[in-house]
């Protein structure tokens, strides 16, 4: 069984065949699905489909670094206020993104730094999203003085990067990019053990060859075990056993029993 740790299936992108494709992920072995939040414009549609399924998809509740704007304190209580009232599996995803837009960077530390707190005081692990912020992500985590656990999603270091994240308590998310021509993520996971790593998609995005450009879904997963297994020289088998074994134990899916109705 695999797990994709990032899969935002409930986007609009999905409207017209969501559960055909929730259909295709089971039938490609991908059985349990994590689904980071984005903000109070997609979260009744994540819960929703959370509801829908919820022996095998596993929502999270945070506030993207790109939904960080002027009115943040309001997207903020709008997350806090849902804290408690619905089984989640943890934080996220949240981070920092100067990519897109640099204006928010103080609010996107406050509101990031805020959910770091949240994840600790409720013992949940957190999703990191970081887009040409890896410096100012680390800044912030090192800031941290406790036994910090999630994923630095779409991990986007090196090597050094890598060992960094990992002694402050994260695994590196490995999605599509690791199949592209010239990735600094294939370099990655060759230098890194695959107790470090877990699968993700990033669904609708960043979708593996021989998919790139296409929308991106659960059911690739499998794509991306057999390029990491390649890149280290193993049986996809192995890398599957590992990188799902990583994700139940960082989410807590253990007590979950597999729901093989489909
Ligand atoms: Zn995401």
């Amino acid at each position: 069984m695999y797990i994709d740790t990032h899969s935002h299936i409930y986007a609009e992108e999905f409207d017209n065949d969501r559960d055909e494709t929730v259909r295709r992920a089971f039938e490609a072995d991908v059985r349990y699905i994590i689904l980071p939040d984005i903000d109070r414009t997609t979260r009744q549609s994540m819960l929703a489909l959370a509801g829908q399924y919820p022996d095998n998809l596993f929502p999270l509740l945070g506030v993207h670094p790109t939904s960080v704007n002027a009115s943040y304190k309001e997207e903020m209580k709008a997350f806090e206020k849902l804290l408690g009232q619905t089984t989640i599996y943890g934080i996220g995803e949240c981070g920092i993104d100067l990519y897109w837009d640099k204006t928010y960077y103080k609010e996107q530390i406050v509101v990031f730094e805020r959910q770091l707190h949240i994840a600790r005081e409720m013992d949940l692990p957190v999703v990191i999203h970081s887009r040409e912020s890896l410096p100012e992500i680390f800044a912030v985590l090192k800031k941290q003085h406790y036994n910090m656990k999630g994923i630095l999603h779409c991990f986007p270091g090196n090597e050094e990067d890598a060992r960094r994240a990992i002694d402050l308590g994260f695994r590196l998310g490995i999605g599509g990019v690791v199949t592209f021509k010239k990735s600094s993520m294939a370099e990655v996971v060759g230098k890194i053990e695959t107790e470090h790593l877990v699968l993700e998609t990033d669904a609708p995005y960043l979708a593996p060859v021989p998919f790139r450009g296409k929308r991106n879904e659960s059911s690739y997963i499998p794509c991306i075990a057999a390029k990491i297994a390649e890149i280290r020289g193993v049986d996809t088998k192995k890398i599957q056993e590992i990188t799902t074994n990583n994700a139940m134990n960082l989410f807590n899916l253990h007590s979950k029993s597999v729901d093989n109705k489909f």
